[in-house]
């Protein structure tokens, strides 16, 4: 039996990185999927290639979890595709690290625009009818920034640390009836978002090799890596699992000396 069969999901910026491997092992796993994403041709092809893959429902439709009502859209067109959505899955998220006080205000919204209001406006738009159903999961795509902190990265772990927050908050208040709410926080993952970063600095492969000697694996997560996790949580093994964070780091945010 595939563990999540008979489930509908909908996971946001699923064109590409996390929320496409998280799709794909949804999919594989039984599940029907939309992809609510910004950049509808990447997520096109992606559901093409998840369909072909696994023969799951597979839907993309343009999203910008940034606006309310966008989600509300992609949740209603999800909901009349599949059915009840029995997940959620808040992955849509953009680096902005900058310097505090050399920060534009633009720079300010634009990150908690993202990365913190988008996954509220997720959670806004399917609680009314998991609340109501008395079941579902969500899994909100957060980040070791979300209790480490990197100078220079600002104010990314600002938003990160609120996704925590809005999770244990939800996860709480939803609890009895029986919606869990929970977070994923990923070290470094090999994704477009982590070569940009490398990119960005002076010497882009010196940088790489750097991230590579910090971790206590010697090498740094994949994207499938988090989608085990975003699988368990969203499946009926993990039923007591609620307001939590499970990090998927390799290890790198126990350790205390680099
Ligand atoms: P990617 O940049 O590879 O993918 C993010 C996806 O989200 C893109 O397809 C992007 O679309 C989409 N997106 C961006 N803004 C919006 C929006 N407003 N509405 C809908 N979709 C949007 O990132 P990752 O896969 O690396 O990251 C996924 C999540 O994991 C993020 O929340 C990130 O913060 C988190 N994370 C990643 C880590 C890593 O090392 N990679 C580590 C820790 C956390 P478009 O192409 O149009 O921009």
């Amino acid at each position: 039996m595939k563990r999540l069969a008979g489930k509908a999901a909908l996971i946001t910026g699923a064109g590409r990185g996390i929320g496409a491997a998280i799709a794909l092992a949804f999919a594989r796993e039984g599940a029907s999927v939309l992809l609510a994403e910004l950049d509808i041709d990447t997520a096109q092809q992606t559901a093409e290639h998840i369909k072909a893959q696994t023969g799951a429902r597979v839907l993309a439709l343009h999203t910008d979890v940034t606006q309310s009502a966008s989600v509300r859209q992609a949740v209603s067109e999800a909901e009349q595709a599949f059915g009840a959505l029995d997940v959620l899955v808040n992955n849509a998220g953009i680096n902005v690290f900058c310097d505090p006080l050399t920060m534009t205000d633009d720079d300010w919204r634009r990150c908690f625009a993202v990365d913190l209001d988008g996954v509220w406006n997720g959670c806004r738009a399917v609680l009314p009818g998991m609340v109501e159903r008395g079941a579902g999961s969500i899994i909100n795509i957060a980040s070791t920034h979300a209790f480490k902190i990197i100078p220079g990265c600002f104010p990314y772990p600002v938003a990160k640390h609120g996704v925590i927050g809005l999770t244990r908050a939800l996860g709480i208040e939803y609890a009895p009836r029986n919606v869990r709410v929970n977070a994923i926080a990923p070290g470094y993952i090999e994704t477009q978002l982590t070569h940009e970063w490398w990119d960005q600095q002076a010497d882009p492969a010196a940088a790489q090799q750097a991230t590579l000697e910090l971790q206590p694996m010697k090498r740094i997560g994949r994207p499938e890596e988090v989608a085990m996790t975003a699988v368990f949580l969203a499946s009926d093994e993990a039923p007591f699992i609620n307001a939590s964070c499970i990090t998927v780091d390799g290890g790198r945010s126990a350790l205390y000396h680099d």
